[in-house]
């Protein structure tokens, strides 16, 4: 049987419970996932490209234990990276409607390129629904608790470059 082979792709500008969140239920539909870390020079990221990395690396070593992960930084369309790992499906989360519009466009374009490729929707728990990389560096940045949206590591990461 083909190794099903799943892509979530994101800026991970840093890497929240969210995304874990939608990286552990992707785990459960395939053989292998890649986290496809944008390198995304226009978004001015606060974290370098080789952090962003190791935050993504730290939280999947235990689904390595079920299924093959890959980490791999990119740029450039997605459509072509999706093709270079062997994907089948692109995972993008679903936070509120205000990611439907973008996300909406961005599957169907990429339909229209390779319509092989799926685009999967998932949904975090309602807990981390809300978390969004962008408040959280707000936030502590402005010295607020950012521990309820972040593992330790990328809270100490935090801390460290704000203090
Ligand atoms: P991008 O720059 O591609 O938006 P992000 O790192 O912000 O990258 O997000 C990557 C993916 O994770 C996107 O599909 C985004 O909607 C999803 N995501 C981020 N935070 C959450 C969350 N709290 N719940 C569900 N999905 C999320």
């Amino acid at each position: 049987m083909t190794k099903r082979i799943a892509l979530y792709p994101g800026t991970f500008d840093p890497m929240t419970l969210g995304h874990l969140d939608i990286m552990k239920r992707a785990s459960n539909l395939c053989d292998k996932l890649v986290v496809g870390v944008a390198i995304n020079r226009s978004k001015g990221p606060l974290f370098a490209l080789d952090e962003r990395v190791e935050m993504v690396e730290h939280v999947v070593k235990p689904f390595r234990d079920r299924i093959e992960v890959e980490v791999k930084p990119f740029e450039g369309l997605l459509i072509h990276f999706v093709e270079s790992v062997g994907a089948s499906m692109i995972v993008r989360g679903l936070r509120a409607v205000s990611d439907f519009e973008y996300e909406f466009q961005m599957a169907g374009m990429n339909d229209r390129l390779n319509p092989d490729i799926e685009t999967v929707f998932l949904m975090a728990d309602p807990q981390y629904q809300t978390i969004a990389s962008r408040l959280v560096k707000e936030i502590a940045r402005l010295g607020g608790d950012v521990s309820q949206f972040v593992t330790p590591e990328v809270e100490l990461r935090l801390k460290d470059k704000y203090s």
